[in-house]
């Protein structure tokens, strides 16, 4: 929805390509190349941005790394009903915390439920595989998740997906920045990721305008903005975890308990 609304604004938009080349000469525009298949396209842009997500593959090509703040990993499934489920399952997304993590479970507009179990990526079994019955056994340890599944089936998954809180060191450079999980990704309990790359992609259309208007300080300008809320993020995550009291000798809350922000 948002490509169609760029592209009837005049953006041209080249989806299913991958960034080949990116360069600036001294004082002139970037020089971008894309490949899609066999073809090749070239551009030249005054500004880049990019919006890549916790890959950041822009940032890091430009010499930014990434600085990861915990190990949070997301074990997700996606749920297809197969009976009547009893009781109808909540309307609303249901937050659980259990032994060694966390369950994420909600409805989709499909009909379908997605459920994701946040442990530390140290923490659950080595491999790029979970097997279904360690996903079994983790939803047993949570009895509102297990009832909220009850009469669905697993239909794909479960894959593994980073979820943890991190940010690139360079959020904005000579003439490119990052927004979005690109710039700073928050951990998925504070339901505030997508939120906050819509708030990023519109601070950072401000400052690019800034910038070509001739304020030279406006990108630098919104990386402090983005470290400001990225850091904010951090005490709110901390204060959250250390609410959650029932399992101290377990590895994951000790390190939620204990870690001072940054590892
Ligand atoms: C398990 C889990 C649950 C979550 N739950 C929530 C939630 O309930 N609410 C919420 O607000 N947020 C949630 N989030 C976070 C949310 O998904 C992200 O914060 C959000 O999607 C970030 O948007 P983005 O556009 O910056 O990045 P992304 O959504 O990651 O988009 C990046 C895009 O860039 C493309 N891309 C990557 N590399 C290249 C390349 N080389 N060339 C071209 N394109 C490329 C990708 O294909 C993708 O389309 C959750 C995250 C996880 C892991």
């Amino acid at each position: 929805m948002l490509a169609d609304a760029a592209k009837q604004a005049g953006a041209s938009l080249h989806t299913g390509a991958y960034l080949a080349r990116c360069e600036q000469p001294s004082e002139k525009p970037w020089q971008i190349e894309i490949h899609k298949g066999k073809t090749r396209r070239s551009f030249e842009a005054r500004v880049l941005v990019d919006a890549t997500g916790r890959v950041a593959v822009l940032a890091r090509k430009l010499g930014a790394r990434k600085i990861n703040y915990d190990r949070l990993v997301g074990v997700v499934g996606f749920y297809r009903r197969q009976q009547q489920p009893r009781p109808a399952p909540a309307h609303y997304t249901l937050v659980e915390s259990i032994d060694d993590g966390w369950w994420y479970s909600a409805s989709l507009p499909d009909g379908r439920l997605v459920a994701a179990y946040m442990t530390d990526a140290d923490l659950r079994p080595p491999g790029s595989r979970i097997s279904f019955d360690y996903l079994q056994k983790q939803i047993a340890h949570g009895i509102h998740t297990a009832s909220n599944l009850h009469g669905y089936a697993l239909e794909s998954g479960p894959i593994i997906s980073a979820a943890n809180s991190a940010r690139t060191d360079l959020i904005a450079g000579r003439n490119w920045l990052a927004v979005g999980d690109a710039a700073a990704a928050f951990d998925p309990l504070s339901s505030q990721g997508v939120l906050v790359a819509l708030k990023s992609g519109l601070q950072a259309a401000r400052a690019i305008e800034d910038h070509l208007s001739g304020n030279s300080a406006s990108l630098q300008d919104y990386a402090m903005w983005v470290k400001k809320g990225f850091e904010k993020h951090l005490t709110i995550r901390d204060r959250f975890y250390k609410r959650e009291q029932r399992w101290p000798t377990s590895v994951f809350w000790h390190r939620r308990q204990a870690q001072p922000p940054g590892i």
